[in-house]
C-alpha cells in the first residue's frame, strides 16, 4: 500500500481532506493487508483504429458509441484503447465474509479495494503510454461506462472485445454487475498530439481550458 492509495480510500470512505480516525485508520491498514493477499489482480488491452462522425459518433469496430462527453474526451483520437481489468473473486470473498460479521471492516474493505484496484489501472495505463510513445501517441484519461453520459450498456461490448471472460474471468449479470465485483472496463483514446495527460484523469489535471476535458 502506497500514501496515495490510503488518501484514495479515506477520500471513498467521505472524509474528504478530513483525517480519518485511528479506528478506521487501522482498518485501513488490516484491509490493504487483506487485499495484498487476496487480491489476483489481471488486466486485458487491445488497440483498435477509431472514426469519429462529423456529429461527434465513434465508431470502433462494430461498435459505435453516442456519448457526448466521451467524444470530446477522444477529440483527435485515431486509436483507442479497450481495457478491462479484475482484482478476482478472492477479494469479493472477504468484502462477503466480513459484511456477514462486522459491517464497519466491510465498508473499509471495499474503499480500499476500489483504491487498491485504481492504482492497479493506473499503472498499467502508465506502462501503456510509455510503449505508445515510442510509436508518437498519447494517452488520453481512462474513460468507463456509466462516467458522464457514457451509458454504462456500453460495458457488454468492451467485455467482448477483450473477451474478459476468457482472459481474464470477468463476467457480467443482465443488470449489468460485474463479476468479480471489483473489475473496471474502459476506453482509452490515443492520439497523435502531444498532451500528457496526467494518469488520474481531468479532475486531477490542471489544464482547465483543455478542449479535451471529460
Ligand atoms: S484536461 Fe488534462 S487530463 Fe483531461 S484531456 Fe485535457 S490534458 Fe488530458
Amino acid at each position: 500500500m502506497n500514501e496515495r492509495m490510503k488518501r484514495e480510500a479515506i477520500r471513498y470512505l467521505g472524509y474528504g481532506k478530513n483525517t480519518a480516525d485511528d479506528r478506521t485508520l487501522m482498518l485501513i491498514d488490516e484491509a490493504f493487508a487483506d487485499i495484498g493477499k487476496t487480491a489476483g489482480p489481471k488486466s486485458i488491452c487491445r488497440i483498435f483504429d477509431m472514426e469519429q462522425d462529423a456529429d461527434g459518433t465513434i465508431r470502433i469496430g462494430n461498435m459505435k458509441i453516442e456519448s457526448r462527453s466521451l467524444s470530446r474526451n477522444l477529440k483527435g483520437c485515431t486509436k483507442v484503447v479497450l481495457f478491462g481489468a479484475t482484482l478476482g473473486v478472492g477479494v469479493d470473498r472477504i468484502i462477503t465474509r466480513a459484511s456477514l460479521t462486522d459491517m464497519s471492516r466491510a465498508v473499509v474493505l471495499q474503499a480500499c479495494a476500489a483504491a487498491y484496484l485504481e492504482e492497479f489501472c493506473d499503472q498499467k495505463q502508465l506502462e501503456l503510454g510509455e510503449e505508445l510513445e515510442k510509436e508518437n501517441l498519447y494517452l488520453r484519461p481512462r474513460f468507463s461506462p456509466g462516467y458522464g453520459d457514457f451509458d454504462i450498456s456500453y460495458q457488454k461490448p468492451l467485455m467482448q472485445m477483450l473477451d474478459c471472460a476468457k482472459n481474464i474471468g470477468l463476467t457480467m449479470t443482465d443488470s449489468c454487475m460485474m463479476t468479480p465485483t471489483k473489475s473496471v472496463t474502459a476506453l482509452i483514446g490515443a492520439s497523435p498530439m502531444k498532451v500528457r495527460c496526467p494518469v488520474a484523469g481531468c479532475e486531477a489535471c490542471g489544464k482547465t481550458d483543455c478542449e479535451y476535458r471529460r
